[in-house]
C-alpha cells in the first residue's frame, strides 16, 4: 500500500456522533410553557431528551460498530427520525428518567438484529435499572420482550464495543454520579478522543484526569442562571478552559436558551448542539 493510499485508509477511520436529543430533562418545548423559545420556529430550538449514536468506521469509511449512548422517553421518535436501523450496544449513563425510559423500545432492535443487545452501565446503574426494568434483561432472544444482556461498567477500567474504547469516569451530579465516558478508536494508536460529559455539576480531579488530551468534548450546559445539579454557561466554560479540547460542544439545553442568539457570543470552536448535529 502505497504511503498516499495509507493516510487516505487512516482517514476513513474514525468516530462520528450524532446527536438524537439535545434537550434537558423535561424536553424543549416544554409543556405548557409560552417563552419565546418554546415557541421558536427555528429547528435547532426544538430539543429532544439527550441521547447520542457514536459510530465506529472502519478503514474503507463504512460503520463498523454502533452504540447507543442513553435510551431516552423520545427513544422511539429519535430512532424513526435519524433512521436508525442497527444498534450494537446501548450504554446507560445513569438512573435518571430522562436517560433510560424508552429502553422498552429496544425489543425492535432485538428482533430487526435476531440477536439479544449488550446494555453497559455501572454496577449501581444496572442494579436501579434491574429493580424497575427487571424483565428487560436476558441472556437469551425472547419475543415480545426485550433482550438485552447486562454488562457491568468498571469505573477507571477501559471496555471495548466493536472497533471503539470506552474509558469511564465518574461525573458528580449531585443528586448521583453519572458515568462519563471518553471514546477512542481501537485502530488508531493515541488517536483523536471523543468525551461526552452530559449531567454534572462539577469535576473531579479523576475526571480532568480522563479527559487529558481530549479532543472533542461534549458538555452540559444548562443554561445562564445557575442550577444545583447541572452546569450552568460560566461553569461549562470553566471546564473547557482547562482542559482545553480542540473543539466543544454544549448539551443538555433548558429553554432559557435560544440557539441562535446564544451561539453567537460563543468562540468559533464552542458550538451548542443541536438535534441532528453530526460531528466527526
Ligand atoms: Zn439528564
Ligand atoms: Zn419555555
Ligand atoms: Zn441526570
Amino acid at each position: 500500500m502505497t504511503r498516499a493510499l495509507f493516510a487516505l485508509h487512516f482517514e476513513s477511520m474514525k468516530i462520528s456522533l450524532e446527536f438524537l436529543g439535545t434537550g434537558t430533562s423535561v424536553g424543549v418545548p416544554m409543556i405548557g410553557c409560552d417563552c419565546a423559545v418554546c415557541h421558536s420556529a427555528d429547528a435547532r430550538d426544538k430539543r429532544l431528551r439527550s441521547s447520542a449514536i457514536v459510530r465506529g468506521h472502519g478503514a474503507d469509511g463504512s460503520v463498523d460498530t454502533t452504540v447507543l449512548l442513553d435510551t431516552t422517553p423520545d427513544f422511539r421518535y429519535q430512532m424513526l427520525r435519524a433512521k436508525i436501523r442497527r444498534i450494537d450496544a446501548v450504554i446507560i449513563t445513569h438512573f435518571h428518567a430522562d436517560h433510560i425510559m424508552g429502553i422498552d423500545d429496544m425489543r425492535r432492535f432485538n428482533i430487526i438484529q435476531k440477536q439479544v443487545i449488550d446494555v453497559w452501565g455501572t454496577a449501581k446503574t444496572l442494579e436501579s435499572m434491574r429493580k424497575s426494568f427487571g424483565y428487560v434483561f436476558s441472556d437469551t432472544l425472547r419475543a415480545g420482550w426485550p433482550s438485552l444482556r447486562a454488562r457491568e461498567i468498571t469505573i477507571g477500567e477501559p471496555f471495548q464495543i466493536g472497533c471503539m474504547t470506552f474509558l469511564p469516569f465518574d461525573l458528580d451530579h449531585e443528586v448521583i454520579i453519572n458515568t462519563g465516558l471518553k471514546i477512542q478508536h481501537t485502530g488508531i494508536e493515541n488517536g483523536p478522543s471523543l468525551a461526552y460529559c452530559l449531567d454534572v455539576k462539577r469535576m473531579d480531579e479523576k475526571a480532568f484526569a480522563a479527559l487529558k488530551g481530549t479532543d472533542t468534548l461534549v458538555l452540559d450546559m444548562l443554561r445562564e442562571a445557575n442550577h444545583p445539579t447541572h452546569m450552568n454557561f460560566i461553569e461549562a466554560m470553566a471546564v473547557v478552559a482547562r482542559v482545553k479540547p480542540r473543539r466543544a460542544y454544549f448539551g443538555h439545553i433548558a429553554h432559557e436558551i435560544s440557539h441562535a442568539m446564544f451561539e453567537a457570543r460563543l468562540p468559533e470552536n464552542i458550538r451548542l448542539a443541536y438535534d441532528g448535529m453530526l460531528v466527526d
